[in-house]
Order: C-alpha cells, then structure tokens, then sequence
C-alpha cells in the first residue's frame, strides 16, 4: 500500500526549498565571498522591498562577482532610494485591480488572473515591490466571484494565471483552481506565467504534470528568463516533461541596463532557449517603477539592439519588443527600422 503522507511528501520538498531562500542581503553576499562589497544603501533599499532569492538561483551565480547578471537582478542598491521623474509606484495604472486580488481584463479574449502575490524571487525591477500585501492569496469566496464572472463572460476565451507566482501555489490549490476553470465552458486555454521553475527546477513535480496533463484546456507554460546563464541543465531536465506533453513553452525577457542589454547576450538568450525547448515571445521594455530607474534602457538603444538581433537571427528565435501602454489593446511594439 502506498502511504498516504507519500505525495504531500514530495511536494514539500520544494516548499521546504523555497521556505529557505536567502532572505537577508548578508547571507547572499557572504554566500558568494562578497561580503567586503555590503554597502550603507542596500539596508535602505532591502527595507523598501526585502530580499529575496531561492538557494538554487544563487548557486547559478558566479562566485566573487558583484556585477554577476544573476545578482544584479536581486541585489537590493542604494540607486534604488533616488527619486527619477516619470518612474511611479504604479507605472501601469493598475493599482486598485492589483491591491484586491482578482482579474484584470484589458485585453480582447483573455483575462490575467492574480492568484497569489507571493513569488519566489523578489526581482529588483518589478512592479510588484510598492504593492502592499504582497504574500496573500485570493481567498476562497473572491475566488468563486471571480469564476462566476468567467462564466458570465463567453467572450474571454484564454485565461493567465498569473501574480506574483502562480507556481508559488501548492499544488492542491492549483488543482482545485484549474479544475473550476475548466468548467466554464466557453474557456480553451490556460496559460501559466511563472518564473519558479528558473529560480527552483523542482518545482515541476509529478504531481503538477499530472495536473496540466488531466487538464481539458490547452496549456501554455511563459517563462521569465533574461540571461542565458539562467537556462540551467535542471531547469532544461525539468521542463522535458512537459515537452512531451506537448506543452508550449514561451520565454519573456526584460530588458535591463548592465543585465542583457548586449546584443550577443540577447541572441545566446535566444539560441539557448530554443535548445531547451522554449520559444522566445517577448522582450519588454521595463515598466517605469520607481527604484528601478537604473535598469533602463533607452528606447532608441533598444531599437539599436533589435536590429542586431534581427540581423543575426532566424525569425521564430526573435522575441517582439513591447512595452506595456496603460490603455492600449495589447502590448505595444516599438518601432524598429528594418533596413540596416
Ligand atoms: C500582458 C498581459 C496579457 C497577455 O498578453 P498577450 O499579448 O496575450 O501575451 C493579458 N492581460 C494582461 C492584463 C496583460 O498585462
Ligand atoms: S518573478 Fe516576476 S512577479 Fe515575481 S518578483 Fe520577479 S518580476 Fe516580479
């Protein structure tokens, strides 16, 4: 007889995992022989939106190195603190749909679902670090309005869940949202946007498989990855069940000053998703949030940037460059010249 505490068992592991991120600046850097680089303005910075970073993560980062791609993009700085104009604590305009949880609707068809404010990594240049309640959950009785405004609307036909992390979810709570989802009729596809399978590989479990796989709607899995370096061999390992489940797999990038605004970097990003199975799908201009003013990229060099990586690769490895537009009808994409 197999026991019964056995499956609950192999969901705790990465749970465990993610209980015992690097959640205290000092940790990380003595972690990586960077302790003697601790400066006054990260305490500031940490305070405003804290730490956070999966041990696997930090194990991808390269030793000694305060630049390190990897770090940079969890690394709390006194930059953070300055006040640059037009960066705001609400950059897309919205606030009120995030801080209740629930649904946003902006686009024709498909609706994002915010089931969770908790993540597995606080990135530095996320919108989510001015918002307050930042680890709770959509609880039981928004959820179910929530579902029955789905079955209302027959004209969305796509839904995202999204957050903070969907993957942060245990695996029960996914399961009966996935299963409530599926019994709206009129609803043909669930996609998921998670950056927990690149910061914790584990996460992909048995048990998730089982469930996207006994699920009626046809899934989709966006990834975030922004660096080459973050395509681990656990990661690729991970996903090929899913690959063979016949599951898409998409990446969207962010494009971040001193991260991956090269354009070699950006095509290894994409040659070396493609080896893993993934497709790229967007490469998004940051979102303009205050303490984050420091990773952006001009739109100009952007475009520069494109155009090298058009010129270098095959169309289906080109990521569309957007940014998101509070108003528009889908993400936005820059324009780029094609002549060069
Ligand atoms: C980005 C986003 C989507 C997804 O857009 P696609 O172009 O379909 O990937 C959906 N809803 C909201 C609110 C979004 O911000
Ligand atoms: S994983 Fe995504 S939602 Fe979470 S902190 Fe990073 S950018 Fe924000």
């Amino acid at each position: 007889m197999i026991p019964l505490s056995a499956p609950s068992m192999k969901t705790d592991h990465w749970q465990q995992q993610l209980a015992g991120a690097f959640n205290c600046v000092e940790d990380l850097l003595s972690f990586l022989d960077l302790k003697a680089c601790q400066e006054p303005g990260m305490a500031a910075a940490d305070n405003d939106f804290s730490i956070r970073v999966t041990h696997f993560f930090a194990s991808l980062m390269e030793k000694g190195n305060i630049d390190d791609p990897l770090l940079r993009q969890v690394l709390p700085l006194g930059a953070e603190m300055e006040n640059t104009p037009g960066f705001s604590t609400d950059p897309l305009s919205d606030q009120s749909a995030h801080t209740g949880y629930g649904m946003l609707h902006k686009y024709h068809g498909r609706v994002l679902l915010i089931t969770t404010g908790a993540c597995a990594i606080n990135c530095r240049y996320c919108f989510r670090r001015h918002f307050p309640y930042a680890d709770n959950q959509v609880t039981p009785s928004q959820w179910q309005s929530l579902v029955g405004q789905l079955h209302r609307d027959r004209t969305v036909s796509e839904v995202i869940l999204s957050g903070g992390d969907p993957l942060s979810l245990a695996n029960g709570r996914l399961h009966t949202l996935i299963e409530d989802l599926q019994d709206i009729p009129h609803l043909r596809r669930l996609r998921i946007h998670s950056r927990l399978p690149v910061v914790l590989p584990d996460r992909l479990d048995s048990t998730l498989l089982d469930i996207l796989a006994d699920c009626r709607l046809s899934a989709s899995l966006v990834l975030h990855i922004n660096h080459p370096r973050e395509i681990s061999t656990e990661l690729t390992q991970a996903l090929l069940p899913l690959r063979h489940l016949g599951i898409p797999l998409l990446n969207q990038a962010v494009l971040l000053k001193g991260i991956n605004d090269r354009a070699h970097i950006q095509i290894a990003l994409s040659e070396e998703l493609f080896e893993a199975g993934i497709l790229p799908y967007y490469l998004h201009q940051l979102d303009l949030v205050r303490g984050a003013a420091h990773f952006a990229v001009d739109d100009q060099e952007a475009a520069a940037l494109y155009t090298l990586m058009q010129a270098r690769l095959p169309g289906y490895l080109l990521p569309r460059l957007v940014r998101e537009i509070p108003g528009a009808q889908s993400k936005t994409t820059l324009p780029v010249s094609q002549n060069r």
